[in-house]
């Protein structure tokens, strides 16, 4: 299996555009994790039925949240997704989390390029109320059975404060593999060499 980590990038961000990777299907118990020091997945535990994910659950690749694991995201879709694809996604909002007294902040979004819904969702007031709600009520109890009031949802914030907290996780995993920092700066150099060849 690719290593989603030297594979992909976090995408285009500051354009409201990700790269995704898909760990948890929505419906399903199994709390299938993306095992970084293997580069595959893994089946960290079996969660209670009544905790099964209410919306698909994955990670932005090159990122690193305060957690120590990749940035996490929320994929909406209409369909479950399947553990191991990966997708291009817009940004609609964040979710800001507490686990365990450690910020484990999620990215909320939908697929890039979907058909069916067309140009629907743009932010996070275009989702159906009850679907912010049920994602509330998952994440500020799906740990209740171990111990309950061990995470918190602490507010859905905007596409700009989205951004941000992508930025963040950016720097983070930059500052531990500064090798492709030096490549992105080489990339940038040929991107802006090609835009200005185009206007010539
Ligand atoms: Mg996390």
């Amino acid at each position: 299996m690719a290593d989603f980590n030297k594979v992909l990038t976090p995408g285009d961000y500051q354009k409201g555009e990700l790269n995704v990777v898909i760990e948890i299907p929505t419906g399903s118990n199994h709390k299938i994790e993306w095992d970084r020091e293997h580069a595959c997945f893994m089946l960290d535990r079996v969660e209670p039925m009544a905790f099964a994910k209410p919306c698909n659950y994955g990670f932005i690749p090159q990122t690193l949240d305060e957690d120590g694991d990749e940035l996490d995201v929320l994929m909406i879709t209409d369909q479950p997704l399947t553990t191991g694809i990966w997708m291009k996604a817009k940004i609609l909002g964040v979710m800001k989390f507490v686990d365990g007294g450690e910020v484990d902040d999620k990215i909320i979004c939908v697929p890039a390029d979907d058909r069916n819904n067309g140009d629907a969702y743009q932010s996070l007031k275009d989702l159906p109320a009850q679907t912010l709600k049920q994602i509330e009520f998952h994440f500020n109890h799906y740990k209740d059975l171990k111990e309950a009031g061990t995470t918190e949802v602490k507010a859905f914030e905007d596409v700009e404060s989205a951004k941000k907290v992508i930025a963040a996780s950016i720097e983070r995993y930059l500052d531990i593999h500064p090798e492709l920092t030096a490549k992105n700066a080489v990339k940038d150099t040929a991107d802006k060499i090609k835009e200005a060849i185009k206007e010539l």
